[in-house]
């Protein structure tokens, strides 16, 4: 049998709820229809390599909204039930336990982490993204004394964070020059890197991982490609994740490394795509783009609600997203290419805050807050201007700066 709703979307994290508020606060009251393959209620991914990992917070505490105001929202809401197909042209999803038709599908799938290919199943070897997975690290920490993170990105270095400041003996293993260089452009790399290190972080960059060691199924060490292994008692692979698409392959729909959607996030008629699982492409230059960050998900869930409601607006083209790491408060407003040249504007990195702005070809991609969020903010005005314009106080009437070529 098939049940018809009005709206139906797939997956209940930050996409998915945000989506289904803004419909609700528009004055929709139709049926919605959410549904998640995991069985814990909305609940927030930030805090877990943070708060959660340290202890600092239960489980219940990551939770996106209060169970009171999840009911106000009049949702059809289904947890444990996973979408195995979708028809296109019905607009219909096939799940584990059911036949959902919709006038909208809004796939809010999100990502799931990635894995060696060479990686086997061994107890205390860890991925890292849903409350289970957290805790399941937290657990094993407490009994062990030596991490691997084979990971130099974001998560890498949160979760290497995190794990340092609950004692443990921890190393980070990763093919970059710096800690989250891909995200920070080498300079400010440089600077993470210095701040695990004086921390106790071991850090093996520009190194390649080819395999792990282990005894009667438990990994006992990384091994690399210089040809030494790195002893541990726990290892978490984070890697990257891979976008949530597996269930739409035969949907007809444009996969490639995410659901390929226009800049409202419509992936056919009658679906959208919204968070870490959209690919937006940029329809005059034919660029696409695929963001993993928290304000992305809302923004792109608000965006879609407006779009089934005829009222479209494109979420904004500037990224935004943040880190904690030992204390740290990191934000990045734009992007930022390893090669930037980056310019100081307040602050000072030796003294553990500033706020820098990330040019290329003149002009500004990126600007970087190190413990100064309210500072940070303020420039983000900057990012798609001339740098000459800045200069000269075009834009934003603030006076030149210094620049330091990375
Ligand atoms: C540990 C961690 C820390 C992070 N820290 C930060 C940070 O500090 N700053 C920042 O900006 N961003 C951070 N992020 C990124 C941010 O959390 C994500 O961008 C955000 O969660 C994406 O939301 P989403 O709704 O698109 O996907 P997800 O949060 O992945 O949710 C996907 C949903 O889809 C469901 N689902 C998946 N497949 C199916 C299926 N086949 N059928 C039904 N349901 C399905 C899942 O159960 C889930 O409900 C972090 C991410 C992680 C994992």
């Amino acid at each position: 049998m098939t049940v018809h709703t009005d709206v139906l979307i797939v997956g209940a994290s930050a996409a998915g709820l945000a989506t289904a508020e803004a419909v609700r606060r528009s004055g929709f009251d139709d049926r919605i229809t959410m549904i998640a393959a995991e069985l814990q209620a909305p609940y927030d991914r930030p805090p877990l390599s943070k708060q959660v990992l340290s202890g600092a917070w239960d489980r219940h505490r990551t939770r996106l909204r209060p169970a009171d105001f999840i009911v106000s929202l009049d949702l059809d809401l289904t947890l444990g039930e996973t979408a195995l197909s979708l028809d296109v042209a019905s607009r219909t999803v096939q799940t584990d336990r059911r036949t959902i038709a919709a006038d909208h599908v809004v796939i809010a799938t999100g990502a799931y982490p990635r894995g060696l290919p060479y990686q086997p199943q061994l107890r205390g070897l860890h991925m890292f993204r849903s409350i289970d997975d957290a805790m399941a690290l937290r657990a094993d920490l407490l009994e062990a004394d030596r991490l691997v993170v084979v990971g130099d990105g974001v998560l890498g270095a949160e979760i290497a964070a995190t794990a340092r400041g609950m004692g443990a003996d921890v190393t980070v293993v990763g093919p970059q020059t710096g800690l989250m260089e891909s995200q920070l452009g080498s300079a400010v790399a440089a600077i993470l890197t210095e701040l695990h290190a004086a921390q106790g972080v071991r850090t093996r960059l520009g190194a390649q991982v080819v395999g792990f060691t282990e005894a009667d199924r438990r990994v006992t060490g990384v091994r690399l490609a210089a040809g030494d292994t790195l002893p541990a008692d726990v290892v978490v692979v984070a890697i990257g994740a891979v976008p949530a698409t597996d269930w739409l392959s035969g949907s007809g729909l444009h996969v490639d490394d995410g659901v390929v959607c226009d800049r409202w996030c419509r992936a056919a008629d009658g679906i959208h795509a919204a968070g870490d699982v959209a690919r937006i492409r940029d329809a005059p230059t034919g660029s696409t783009y695929r963001r993993e960050n928290r304000t992305n998900a809302t923004e792109q869930g608000i965006a879609v609600a407006a779009d089934i409601l005829g009222v479209a607006t494109p979420p904004t083209p500037i990224p935004y997203f943040w880190s904690d790491q030992f204390g740290t408060k990191i934000q990045v407003d734009g992007s930022i290419r390893r090669d930037a040249e980056m310019s100081v504007l307040d602050g000072d990195p030796a003294a553990g805050r500033f706020v820098a702005s990330f040019q290329c070809d003149g002009v500004v991609t990126g600007i970087l807050g190190w413990n100064m969020p309210k500072q940070s903010r303020r420039h983000r005005g900057r990012i798609g201007i001339a740098v000459s314009d800045v200069e000269e106080g075009v834009a934003t009437g603030l006076g030149r700066r210094h620049h330091v070529r990375q």
